[in-house]
């Protein structure tokens, strides 16, 4: 899970978040029931969301706004030793001094490089900083202008505000209390004229064509009151000028469902329809949440779907799920795992700049044909292509849009200037914007492999990374011994 690793904001912003994770390392005997205990363990020490009932029990996410919860809550798990792997996203330094202060020594750390590639088309950091707040792009950044407006003309609070926008994010990761300090800031911009609307949607839509698949409006019922158009994360609701209700641009929209899930639409007037090849790929994509599954849209979807197309390559062997948090510790010294998210923050991408980076990547390493993982059915992106030897994709998808397609490659530390210039060259060639991040175990510091890596790219690594801190299951080295304990430099019972 990369979701929670470009938080955006200032080194003063970002020590006030911190996500904490919780995944099952595999060492646990009932791993639901040590996810239930991680979270009633970690209500005690005021996390700024509640995770719902309803959240599946594979994973559990925590949100704290100080360091000193957090150190609090790491000591308690420490004690608790629920067999499960704990990442802390914030503030690396913090991060550290939490884990030192709980016996605990960080293994391995995900920095994120940032967003790549064509990212003039981003919105202005200010509503990033609110925005990446959902790893997934729900939180549309006209939304954020939209509300902070709202601030500034008094009709809402900055908390209330917040909570609007922290409703879109389905993981809740929104840290709703740093939201909240950073609205006032918002909306004396949105005022001054500094903070200006992203990608505005309003003037004439005559070029629009009807949309009759997938998220559609019904004229019929549609009023014109525009209440929805601030929800689109691209901008694709669009006012149609004279005719008193609005249309959904079908070249822009994802299918992300955002509109409609979100209810906004007082007449009922944003409707699932059902979606046609190739299409149908738009919702497929996007289509991560269990409501979102049993719409319309998914008739003549063939597989059972994951989040976005992911190509994970490496052996599933080693790595038989999620390597971001690397929680089953199988990372070994002097590996790396690079993971591009294409179509990250926001604005999606098309399968034609999927196409291009996979070819940059081609000759690095990357193997479009290995599936994640084997034999599963979730990533679809291999019957998507007419050659995964050389990632060529079918014509006919390759303008087709997505939210996010996802690359994860295995590679040795000192191939990784090569892949990273790979992709540096390749952020000029494309229309999308991708996040980068590179996994790393923590072998000496991270402001030594930040440097690094800085001199590699001329990008330094942001401050905020997400840290696997060492609890649950240790590091097993590939002679099959383990590795040594976490350091405990503080008497913990
Ligand atoms: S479904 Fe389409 S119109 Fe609705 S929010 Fe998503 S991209 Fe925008
Ligand atoms: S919220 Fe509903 S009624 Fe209002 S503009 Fe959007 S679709 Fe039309």
């Amino acid at each position: 899970m990369t979701h929670s690793n470009h938080r955006q904001g200032t080194c003063c912003n970002l020590r006030d978040d911190f996500v904490v994770l919780a995944k099952p390392a595999g060492t646990s005997l009932d791993p639901k029931a040590a996810i239930l205990r991680f979270r009633d363990i970690g209500s005690r020490h005021g996390p700024v969301n509640v995770p719902g009932i309803q959240s599946p029990l594979s994973a559990a996410h925590l949100v704290y706004d100080s360091q000193e919860k957090v150190t609090g809550f790491l000591k308690d798990l420490v004690k608790a030793d629920l067999g499960l792997s704990i990442t802390v996203t914030g503030p690396y330094d913090l991060v550290e001094e939490c884990c030192h202060k709980a016996g605990l020594s960080p293994y391995l750390v995900n920095l994120s490089l940032g967003f790549w590639g064509n990212t003039a088309m981003l919105p202005p950091h200010d509503i990033l900083e609110i925005t990446t707040m959902c790893g997934h792009g729900r939180i549309s950044p006209n939304l954020v202008w939209d509300l902070a407006g709202q601030v500034q003309q008094r009709k809402l609070s900055p908390a209330q505000a917040s909570r609007k926008a922290g409703k879109l994010c389905l993981c809740n990761i929104f840290n709703e209390v740093r939201a909240a300090k950073l609205m006032p800031k918002l909306a004396a911009g949105v005022e001054g004229g500094s903070v200006r609307p992203h990608n505005p949607s309003a003037g004439s839509t005559e070029a629009v064509p009807v949309k009759n698949s997938g998220i559609s409006i019904d004229r019929n019922k549609c009023t014109g009151c525009l209440d929805c158009v601030p929800y689109c994360p691209v901008s694709a609701i669009v006012e149609i000028a004279n005719e008193g209700s609005v249309a959904i641009d079908p070249g822009r929209c994802t299918e992300c469902g955002v509109c409609w899930q979100t209810d906004v639409c007082p007449t009922g007037a944003i409707v699932a329809r059902e979606l046609t090849w190739p299409r149908t790929l738009r919702g497929k994509f996007h289509n991560f949440h269990a409501p979102y599954r049993a719409t319309p849209m998914m008739a003549g979807v063939s597989h059972p779907l994951g989040p976005g197309g992911i190509v994970q390559s490496f052996p599933a062997h080693r790595f038989p799920s999620e390597l971001d948090d690397d929680f089953k510790g199988k990372l070994q010294p002097g590996e790396n795992v690079v993971i591009v998210e294409l179509g990250r923050p926001h604005l999606g991408t098309t399968f034609r700049d999927v196409q291009k980076v996979a070819q940059a990547l081609l000759p690095l390493g990357l193997e479009m044909g290995l599936q994640y993982p084997p034999s599963d059915e979730r990533t679809p992106l291999n019957e998507l292509m007419v050659d995964s030897a050389k990632a060529v994709f079918r014509r006919d998808i390759l303008d087709e849009r997505t939210g996010w397609v996802i690359f994860k490659m295995l590679i040795r530390q000192e191939e990784r200037p090569r892949v990273l210039q790979a992709l540096l060259n390749v952020a000029g060639e494309i229309d999308a914007v991708f996040a980068v991040n590179i996994l790393s175990r923590v072998e000496n510091s991270v402001s030594s492999i930040t440097a690094r890596i800085a001199a590699e790219t001329g990008v330094t690594p942001s401050a905020s990374c997400k840290t696997n801190v060492g609890l649950g299951a240790r590091p097993v080295h590939r002679s099959g011994t383990a590795a040594p304990a976490p350091r405990s430099n503080l008497d913990v019972h």
